[in-house]
């Protein structure tokens, strides 16, 4: 389970954890978001107000909060074995492509394949690891 019974999804979900500013002192969630959607920024540190109150502030920034919550209602994404990694994949790709940021990633089935070819391998090493060290476990 990926989230809260209120729909809190994804504690860990880095929304809350870092913001991008550019040169310019734009502010918003990430480095992509800074170079080609200034409706996204959340504002600027230049600005007189603090930076607190720039974050508590911005629309933009909620949008980006309100995102986890929508995908856990209205897309598959809760019922993934992928979320916790994936978390609906990525907003700004999401949004160039769909013009939505509100929806699942549309490379969604290319993140499954791709986490599926991992997980396979890391089991497959696991388990070729473990093979090699019983020998040595034997001889205690
Ligand atoms: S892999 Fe697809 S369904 Fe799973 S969390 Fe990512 S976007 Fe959602």
């Amino acid at each position: 389970m990926h989230c809260s019974p209120d729909l809190r999804p994804l504690p860990h979900n880095l929304i809350l954890e870092f913001v991008s500013i550019d040169a310019r002192g734009n502010v918003t969630q990430c480095d992509c978001w800074v170079t080609s959607y200034p409706d996204y920024w959340f504002g600027n540190i230049f600005a007189p107000q603090s930076f607190s109150e720039l974050l508590q502030k911005s629309g933009a920034r909620r949008r980006f909060q309100a995102r986890p919550e929508a995908l856990m209602k209205h897309e598959s994404c809760l019922g993934c074995e992928y979320l916790s990694i994936c978390h609906g994949g990525c907003p700004v790709r999401t949004y160039s492509i769909t013009g939505d940021s509100f929806v699942k990633d549309p490379y969604c089935q290319v993140y499954k394949a791709i986490f599926s070819t991992i997980e396979k391998i890391a089991l497959n090493t696991a388990s070729a690891s473990r093979r090699r060290s019983l020998p040595a476990l034997r001889m205690r």
